[in-house]
Formats: structure tokens, C-alpha cells, sequence
């Protein structure tokens, strides 16, 4: 299988890709990319303008017809060559997301593996568009469903994962017969462009995919654009709400997914050290930079100092670091200016009547935008520490009497996007899956990112709109149905009859 041979690592300009070629943008203008490493320049993205949009639109527009037309087998064909092109260039996807993101190498060729899965979801298509049909609804009459593609689809992506979210959504959009304008996160545009060649690659034809990179002017464009018909957009709340809102406003099918502050409730009952392993995996995981990260435990009473006690030992071990050092399991955060908002709540918690029991903000890797884990106990809801999505290596910890006091906590949180219970108790398990309002739930499970035959979304102020991402939901999002009575001539069913067509 092919190999990328033409993809510079950074340092690398990104252009905008449309008809099939990559162009620079009209203004000339360009966003620096920084290694989140050293705070260096690597790279360079286009800020495009609304006539670039329009440019990038025109082209998605035009190549709409032929590609709604081609049959379902070559669509499929097209997502597994590209399925296989992805597989066999892991590692070089991995390591551009590695250089530009900060995310460990394992980390990111996990990234690809759940974005891959997406792929071969799309893979099934001739089955996931087939209809329904009722042969003789009424005398001579039959009545069948289909599912027909929306036209030009925007995806609005976020830093965190480059290459798996811009994956949720191009591979049912495409296979469902709709063209794709991808809007990269500029902070880490290079795998986008991966994406582009390798699906160019798999014979994909021009126009069929489409990148417009660029800030918020290309987004309000795109959101505004007379020929889009639908944006899936992932990001932080306050964009999620304003995209939703703006999109449906100006006609658009739009799901928008915010951010998340997701609560692990430990029970009495629990294996401790189980709960603390996931609980520091799912923390300090690609530096907390993950909208299913795991951001609060809620430890009941009766075990909370042990578990403390135990998380706090695992600390340590943790090596952060760069990627380049294989031994490395976390790496810098994104931005020197997300950092230091990061390092604000821990200096703030203990101000604000929380224990910080590992600060993380001292004695960190030099250059670049390292923290190490921290640890913050005792902190409760009016704290920004709890109250805030922080995105970064810091646990918070809340004591809680016990089930119902937990499930309240997350309950009245304003997120809900995903959340896990440890516990040995099958019943308060399953009592937990049936009461709490969230959208992702594990059980002894700390990050449940749903495989990609389910779909993905959280609830509340995590998803803006009605439809998850990916998977069967997916496929909904980016088809419309039409439903069709049909008969044909028949001169011993035709009457003339002026009532309401009825079959009783
Ligand atoms: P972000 O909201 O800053 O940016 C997301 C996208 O929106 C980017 O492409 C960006 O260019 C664009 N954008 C930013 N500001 C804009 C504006 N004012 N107007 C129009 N467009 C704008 O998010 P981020 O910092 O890139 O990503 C982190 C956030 O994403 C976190 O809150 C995280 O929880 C969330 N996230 C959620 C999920 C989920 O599935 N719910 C998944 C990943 C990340």
C-alpha cells in the first residue's frame, strides 16, 4: 500500500485545498503554527477571506451532481482504499500530530486508530443507506423510504484531535454522497493535508473534499454561505452555541459539541486501585487536552484519603516531556497562553478554600509549554477550579457522601458530555446508566468514547443540536429522507374520488 511521499513534516505551509489542488489564499495572509515544544514558528496556515470560502464553496457546489450520482459500491471503494491508506501511513499522520499538537506518539497513533474506525464504518454504506418498503400499503400500492445526500457540508474542527474529528465527519458525510469543506483548527492544520492527498490518493474525485483554513472570518462565512446545507462543528461551549445558533438562523442543519467537565464517581465498594490507575490515565492523558478526559473525581467519604492517597503516588511516575524521547507519556499543552490559564486555577485553589495536594506548575521540562500533573482535593462547586472546563493536567477532587449525592453533583453540572462510576455493585451501576444526564457513561470504563457503529455526543451544554456524531446518528445528520407512494397503471384500481386517500 501507498506511502505518503509527498508530505513535508513541519515546517510546512498549508494551503487551501479545492478542485483538487492546494492554492494559496487570495489576500496572501498566513497564520504562524508554533511547536508547542520550543514556542517556535514551524509552519504557516492560509487566513483565508470570504472570497476564498467562496472559492473553495464554488468548487464543492460543482462537483456535488457527478458524486451524488456515483453508485454506492464505488463510494465504498473509494472510503476502503482510503482506509487502507490511512492504515498503512499511521505513523507518519501520528507524527505530524505528535510535532504539531504535543501529543506523545502513542498517544497520536491512538488519534488515528479511533479516527480509522470511522473510515471503516463508512466502509458499509450500500447497507447504511438502504431504506424501508411496504409492499401494498394499500391496494396496488407500495411505499419505500430513501436516504439522499444534503449537497455542500462544512466541518468545524478543534486543536485536540486533527486528525480523528475532521475523521468523525468527512467519512459518512463523503460516502453519503454530500461534497465536504473541512475548516482545520489553525493551530494544527498539517494533518488536514494529509487527509487531503491520501483521499485524493484513493481516487477520490476533485471537489469532492475541500479544506478552507483560516479563523473565525472563513467560519462565519461558511456558516452564512447560501450553498452549505449542514456544519458539524467541535470545539469549546461558547463557539458550539454560537455556530448552532448562527448556523440554524441562516437555514442550515447544524450539531455543534462543546466542551465538558466530566465527573468520575467512585464508590465505596470500588477497586481503589483500579479507580486510581484510570483516574490518573484519564486525567493526565494527552496533558488533559481531551473533551473526555476526566476532570473531577467524586470520591465518597468512606474511601476518599485512600484514593487521594492513591493518586497521588501515581503521580509521580509520569513522565512529561517531548514526544521525540519515546519514554515520554505526556507532552506540552498546546499554546504558552492556554498554559498559563491552566496554571491560574492551580494557583487559585487554594485561595479559594481547595487543597492543592501536587502542583504541577514548578519544575517543568524547559522551553516550550510543559506542565506537569497536578492534584487539587476538597473542592466544591462556586470554585472556578470545579466550575470551569480547565483542559489541562489538573484533577480535581470532591468528597461526597456516597450514590446520591454524587449523581446530584453531576446532575446540576452544566455539562454532560461524558462521565464513568466505579463500583463493584452491578445494581447502583445500572442505576447510575438510568439516572444520570449524561451522554457518554462508563462503567469501570473512565473514558467511554463509543466505537464508531454507536455515536458520539454528550448532552446539555456538550452538544448543540439534535443528532450525535458519527456512526448511525451520522448518517441521519448528513442524509434527508424522502418518502415515495407508488402504483402503477392498473385500469381495476382506477376510480375517480375526490375523499382524502385512505386504505380502510
Ligand atoms: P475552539 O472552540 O476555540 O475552536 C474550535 C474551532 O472553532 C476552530 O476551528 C476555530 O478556528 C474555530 N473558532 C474559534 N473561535 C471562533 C469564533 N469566535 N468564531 C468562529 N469560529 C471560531 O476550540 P479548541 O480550543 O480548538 O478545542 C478545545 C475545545 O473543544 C474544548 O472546549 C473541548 O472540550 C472541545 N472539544 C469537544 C469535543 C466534543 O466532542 N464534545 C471534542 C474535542 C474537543
Amino acid at each position: 500500500m501507498t506511502h505518503l511521499v509527498n508530505i513535508p513534516s513541519p515546517p510546512r505551509r498549508c494551503e487551501n485545498f479545492g478542485a483538487g489542488t492546494f492554492t494559496p489564499p487570495s489576500s496572501g495572509a498566513y497564520l504562524p503554527v508554533h511547536s508547542p515544544y520550543t514556542g517556535e514558528q514551524i509552519g504557516e496556515v492560509a487566513l483565508s477571506n470570504t472570497a476564498d470560502v467562496d472559492g473553495v464553496v464554488q468548487g464543492a457546489h460543482a462537483a456535488f451532481p457527478a458524486w451524488r450520482a456515483t453508485n454506492l459500491s464505488r463510494r465504498a471503494e473509494v472510503m476502503f482504499r482510503m482506509r487502507e491508506l490511512v492504515d498503512a501511513n499511521r505513523k507518519e499522520i501520528a507524527s505530524v500530530l505528535s510535532k504539531e499538537h504535543g501529543k506523545v506518539l502513542g498517544d497520536a497513533l491512538g488519534e488515528v486508530a479511533r479516527g480509522l474506525e470511522n473510515i471503516e464504518f463508512a466502509c458499509g454504506i450500500p447497507n447504511l443507506l438502504k431504506g424501508g418498503y411496504s409492499e401494498q400499503a394499500s391496494s396496488g400500492v407500495d411505499v419505500y423510504s430513501i436516504k439522499q445526500p444534503l449537497g455542500v457540508v462544512a466541518g468545524i474542527t478543534p486543536f485536540n484531535f486533527p486528525a480523528m474529528v475532521p475523521m468523525w465527519m468527512f467519512a459518512n458525510a463523503l460516502a453519503c454522497g454530500n461534497t465536504f469543506v473541512l475548516k482545520p483548527s489553525e493551530k494544527d492544520p498539517s494533518a488536514s493535508m494529509m487527509i487531503a492527498e491520501l483521499l485524493k490518493q484513493a481516487g477520490l474525485p476533485d471537489g469532492t473534499f475541500n479544506i478552507v483554513h483560516g479563523d473565525k472570518v472563513a467560519v462565519d462565512r461558511l456558516l452564512v454561505h447560501p450553498d452549505i446545507q449542514a456544519i458539524s462543528f467541535v470545539g469549546s461551549t461558547p463557539i458550539a452555541r454560537y455556530i448552532y445558533e448562527t448556523g440554524t438562523k441562516n437555514g442550515k442543519r447544524v450539531q455543534a459539541l462543546g466542551g465538558a467537565k466530566n465527573h468520575m464517581l467512585v464508590l465505596a465498594d470500588a477497586d481503589l486501585d483500579m479507580a486510581a490507575d484510570a483516574a490518573v490515565s484519564a486525567a493526565y492523558g494527552s496533558a488533559g487536552e481531551r473533551c473526555m478526559a476526566i476532570s473531577v473525581v467524586l470520591a465518597s467519604e468512606a474511601i476518599a484519603d485512600d484514593l487521594v492517597a492513591k493518586i497521588k503516588d501515581r503521580i509521580p511516575a509520569i513522565k512529561v516531556g517531548p514526544a521525540s524521547d519515546p519514554g515520554n507519556e505526556m507532552g506540552p499543552l498546546i499554546t504558552g497562553e492556554h498554559r498559563d490559564k491552566v496554571k491560574g486555577y492551580v494557583a487559585g485553589a487554594a485561595g479559594e478554600g481547595a487543597t492543592v495536594v501536587v502542583d504541577g506548575t514548578t519544575d517543568v521540562p524547559a522551553g516550550g509549554f510543559f506542565l506537569k500533573p497536578s492534584l487539587i482535593d476538597k473542592a466544591t462547586p462556586g470554585m472556578k477550579c470545579y466550575d470551569d472546563e480547565i483542559f489541562g493536567p489538573v484533577l480535581t477532587v470532591t468528597r461526597v457522601k456516597g450514590y446520591d449525592d454524587g449523581l446530584a453533583l453531576i446532575n446540576s453540572n452544566q455539562f454532560g458530555n461524558g462521565t464513568a462510576i466505579f463500583t463493584r455493585d452491578g445494581g447502583a451501576a445500572r442505576q447510575f446508566e438510568f439516572d444520570v444526564q449524561v451522554g457518554m457513561v462508563g462503567v469501570n470504563v473512565p473514558i467511554p468514547v463509543p466505537v464508531s457503529y454507536y455515536s458520539f455526543g454528550g448532552w446539555k451544554a456538550s452538544l448543540f443540536g439534535d443528532t450525535h456524531m458519527y456512526g448511525p446518528e451520522g448518517v441521519n445528520f448528513y442524509t434527508r429522507t424522502k418518502v415515495v407512494t407508488s402504483r402503477w397503471p392498473d385500469p381495476r384500481t382506477s376510480t375517480v374520488d375526490l375523499g382524502f386517500p385512505q386504505n380502510r
